[in-house]
C-alpha cells in the first residue's frame, strides 16, 4: 500500500507565479471575495489563476460542515454580505469570463441555506455580464432542498452542479453530513424542474473507493439525469484530513472516462488533476458550438 500512496510523478503542478495570478489575487482582495481555489487549496491553482479562471465562494470563508476531505475552515459564519452579488458581477466583468463558477460553504445556519445568495448572485450576473455563462456549485440544503433549489432553478443558472463526491459506502467516514440519496435527489429535482439546465456532478477518486461502485455511482447519476461528470484525485489537504488510499492511475482515469460516456454523460472529464471547476468554461464552450 505504501507504493500506492506516495505522491506519483503525475501529482505535477506548476507554481503559483506570474502578474495575472497575481492580479487575480489582488482583484478578489480587493472586492472582498473568497475563491474556493485559496480555501480548497487547490492544486491548479497556478495554472487557473494565470489564466484568469477562479471560482468564487460566496456566503464567506467558513462553513458550518467539517467534511474529512475539505480544507475550508468550520465553524460560526459571518452575516450574509449583501454587497457579495454586486461584487461577484464586478469580478467577472474585469475577469472578462465567458464562463463563470460560483459556489459556497454549506450555510446550514441560514434558514434558506444560503439559496437566495445564489439567486442574487445570478441575478447580478446577468445584469453585469450578460453573455456570461453561470455554472453554480452549491451544498446539499440538507432538509431545506426543495425549496432552495426551485428558487434557485428559477433564476435558471447555465449549469447546476452538485458532487457527490464519493461512494455511498463512504459517506458515513468522509461526508458525514450529507446523505448520499438526498444529493442525487436534489440534481433530479433541478432536471425535472428545468430540462434545459444541465447538471453537474463529480467525485474525488483515491478514497478506498472499488472500481464496480464507481460505475454503480455513474448508473444512479445517469438515472437521475446528470449531463456531465467530474472525476479527480483526491489529495490530503492536511494530516489532519482523511487519507489518501490509493494514487489512482493515469490509464484508470482514461478508463473510467471512456465508460461514463459509454453511459450517456454529455461532457466527461476524468483525469488526477480534474476537479469541479477545472477547465470547466472550455469544456462547455465546446458542448454548445458543437
Ligand atoms: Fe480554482 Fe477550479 Fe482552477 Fe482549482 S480547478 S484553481 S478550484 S478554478
Ligand atoms: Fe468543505 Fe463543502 Fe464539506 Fe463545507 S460542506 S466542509 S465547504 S466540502
Amino acid at each position: 500500500l505504501r507504493a500506492r500512496t506516495r505522491k506519483p510523478d503525475w501529482i505535477r503542478v506548476k507554481a503559483p507565479i506570474g502578474q495575472a495570478y497575481n492580479d487575480t489575487k489582488a482583484l478578489m482582495r480587493r472586492l472582498n471575495l473568497a475563491t474556493v481555489c485559496e480555501e480548497a487549496a487547490c492544486p491548479n491553482i497556478g495554472e487557473c489563476w494565470t489564466k484568469k479562471h477562479a471560482t468564487v465562494m460566496i456566503l464567506g470563508d467558513t462553513c458550518t460542515r467539517a467534511c474529512a476531505f475539505c480544507n475550508v475552515k468550520t465553524g460560526m459564519p459571518r452575516a450574509v454580505d449583501m454587497k457579495e452579488p454586486q461584487h461577484v458581477a464586478d469580478a467577472a466583468a474585469e475577469l472578462g469570463l465567458e464562463h463563470i463558477v460560483v459556489t459556497s460553504v454549506d450555510r446550514d445556519d441560514l434558514a434558506d441555506g444560503g439559496a437566495s445568495q445564489f439567486v442574487r448572485v445570478i441575478e447580478a450576473l446577468r445584469r453585469t455580464t450578460p453573455t456570461t455563462t453561470i455554472e453554480i456549485l452549491t451544498p446539499d440544503f440538507r432538509n431545506k432542498h426543495e425549496a432552495a433549489v426551485e428558487a434557485i432553478v428559477a433564476a435558471r443558472p447555465d449549469v447546476y452542479n452538485h458532487n457527490l463526491e464519493t461512494v455511498p459506502r463512504l459517506y458515513p467516514t468522509i461526508r458525514p453530513g450529507a446523505r448520499y440519496y438526498a444529493s442525487l435527489r436534489l440534481l433530479e429535482q433541478v432536471k425535472r424542474l428545468d430540462p434545459s439546465i444541465f447538471t453537474k456532478s463529480g467525485m474525488m477518486m483515491g478514497l478506498g473507493e472499488a472500481r464496480m461502485e464507481v460505475h454503480q455511482v455513474m448508473d444512479d447519476m445517469r438515472s437521475a439525469g446528470i449531463d456531465f461528470l467530474t472525476l479527480g484525485q483526491y489529495l490530503q489537504p492536511t494530516p489532519k484530513h482523511a487519507k489518501v488510499e490509493e494514487f489512482v492511475s493515469p490509464q484508470t482515469f482514461s478508463a473510467y472516462a471512456a465508460i461514463a460516456r459509454a453511459k450517456g454523460f454529455l461532457l466527461v472529464a476524468s483525469s488526477p488533476l480534474t476537479r469541479s471547476s477545472y477547465h470547466a468554461g472550455d469544456d462547455f464552450a465546446k458542448l454548445k458550438a458543437a
